[in-house]
């Protein structure tokens, strides 16, 4: 490793310190010629960066993690993880470091994560590597999701490495540097637990106390409060994925956090066309990570992670049981209340609670049968409430029946301006992530910079940025995701 940058930016290793026992003190492989893809200057002020310094060599040198700050440890997070259903004792980062804890310009303490920075003794068969195109593709719905208000873990650069990376093709390199509120994963517990040393269970879940829901400490039995916190965070985290129409695609328990931030950009999309079915990654042969799946496998994966905490919740198992059961299913009533209000405020019906309990089950049933487009579909619809009608209209099969669902809608005198704040106009629609991936991969940014643009304002419609609110065209045929791996 080279001199210490010259930065003030203290990077910390509490995590390292706390818990050694998932942490591998590791270290980045050489990037040939690294180059600046993107830098997230707003992020980067307020982790107190000075976003001139992070785009030189020096700067560069720390987001490929060729050179650190002085008593920066940079690790690999050992976790173990259920993918697909099926349990893997041994996952950690392959092909990631955290670099180390920064606390930002309001005090919080972030984790500095690089992905594709080479690989570590947690790589299995994998190059350690990642290509460009993935790294971008993680920037841009990362900070779509983000100004979207979404939980999210955050982009902060995309650096080429000027080393191949062997795919079916030869792909330019990257490394994208990440910022999280923490890495800790429902896999993390999986992987102490799975050690058999419950005071490790216990160290991991104090750590997970303090750095997210300081509050549990105090309750009666922490444990069970740090779960309830946890099932709390995740319901609300994906019914807002369930609002706007963001699908994961790999929900497995090693990328789901503790934070309940978004994490692990691989395969995800947002839907256009509304059906519960959707599934655009290509490994997903069983639709398990469909849409319409994401709340019950949520759960599923928070049963895993109460698992790992039944020792800690009490002394008596059955009775720990109990309990953790009991905190579990308070997750469906957590994601129907946020799910109903967030659909509430998208139809704009900002007054007392309706009594018209099928008007959004109807709704969506006539999304499906007609294929609506989900996204444009909601701001179509603020039209109607000002008087327009006909974009909406213009969606169905079954004019007859939508009708009668606007007029049972405009009797709850619907808000449209609410409406417009809620409802994004535009998102990272599929066609557009991938025609900026691939100039990116080829050297043109110019693609890439348009979409960052419109996603980061993305409730503000601006003349000029249509292409960027309309539906993929026809001829963009069926649209398949894939691992970045
Ligand atoms: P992901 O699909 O990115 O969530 O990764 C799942 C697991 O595979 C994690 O343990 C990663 O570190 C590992 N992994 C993914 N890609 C690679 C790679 N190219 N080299 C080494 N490990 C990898
Ligand atoms: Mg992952």
């Amino acid at each position: 490793m080279s001199a210490a940058p010259v930065t003030t930016v203290v990077l910390h290793d509490r995590f390292a310190r706390d818990l050694p026992e998932l942490a591998l003190p590791w270290q980045a492989a050489a990037a040939p010629d690294p180059t600046l893809l993107a830098l997230n200057e707003p992020l980067a002020r307020e982790l107190g960066f000075d976003a001139a310094w992070l785009s030189s060599p020096d700067g560069l040198a720390l987001l490929v993690g060729a050179a650190v700050p002085d008593g920066a440890v940079p690790v690999a997070q050992a976790y173990a993880g259920h993918q697909f259903g099926g349990y893997t004792p041994r996952l950690g980062d392959g092909r990631a470091l955290l670099l180390g804890e920064l606390v930002d310009a309001d005090g919080r303490m972030r984790d500095l994560h690089l992905k594709g920075s080479g690989r570590t003794p947690f790589a299995r068969g994998g190059d350690g590597l990642a290509a460009v195109g993935p790294m971008l593709r993680e920037y841009v719905i990362s900070e779509s999701m983000f100004a979207l208000g979404i939980p999210t873990t955050r982009a902060l650069a995309v650096v080429a490495t000027g080393q191949p990376v062997m795919r079916d093709l030869v792909l330019p390199g990257a490394v994208l540097a990440r910022v999280a509120s923490s890495h800790l994963r429902v896999g993390s517990f999986q992987y102490a637990a799975a050690t058999g040393d419950v005071d490790l269970v216990r160290r991991l879940a104090d750590h997970a106390i303090a750095r997210h829901y300081p509050d549990a400490a105090g309750a009666d039995r922490p444990y069970l409060a740090f779960f309830e916190s946890v099932v709390a965070a995740q319901a609300a985290l994906v019914a807002q994925w369930m609002l706007v129409g963001f699908i994961h695609g790999v929900m497995n328990t090693d990328n789901m956090t503790i934070s309940g931030e978004t994490i692990d950009y691989g395969p995800c999309a947002f839907m256009e066309a509304y059906d519960p079915a959707t599934v655009y990654s290509s490994i997903d042969h069983s639709g398990r990570y469909a849409y319409g799946n994401q709340p019950i496998v949520a759960q599923w994966n928070l049963a895993r992670l109460a698992e790992t905490l039944l020792p800690l919740i009490a002394e008596d198992q059955p009775q720990a049981i109990d309990l953790a059961v009991a905190a579990l299913n308070g997750f469906g009533p957590a994601y129907d209340a946020a799910h109903s209000s967030g659909m509430r405020a998208k139809l704009g019906l900002t007054g007392a609670p309706h009594d018209d309990a099928d008007l959004v089950p109807d709704l969506l049933a006539q999304l499906q049968q007609s294929r609506v487009d989900y996204t444009s579909f909601f701001r179509q619809l603020a039209d109607a409430a000002r008087g327009d009608a006909e974009p909406a209209r213009g969606w169905f099969v079954d004019l007859a029946a939508f009708d009668r669902w606007l007029s049972r809608w405009r009797t709850l005198a619907p808000d449209p301006d609410a409406m417009d704040r809620v409802n994004p106009v535009y998102v990272p629609r599929n066609h557009l992530v991938e025609e900026a991936l691939a100039a990116g991969t080829s050297g043109d940014l110019g693609p890439l910079r348009e979409l960052l643009d419109a996603t980061a304002r993305p409730f503000d419609e601006r003349p000029g940025l249509e292409r960027f609110a309309a539906p993929a065209p026809d001829d963009f045929g069926p649209y398949q995701t894939f691992c970045g791996t």
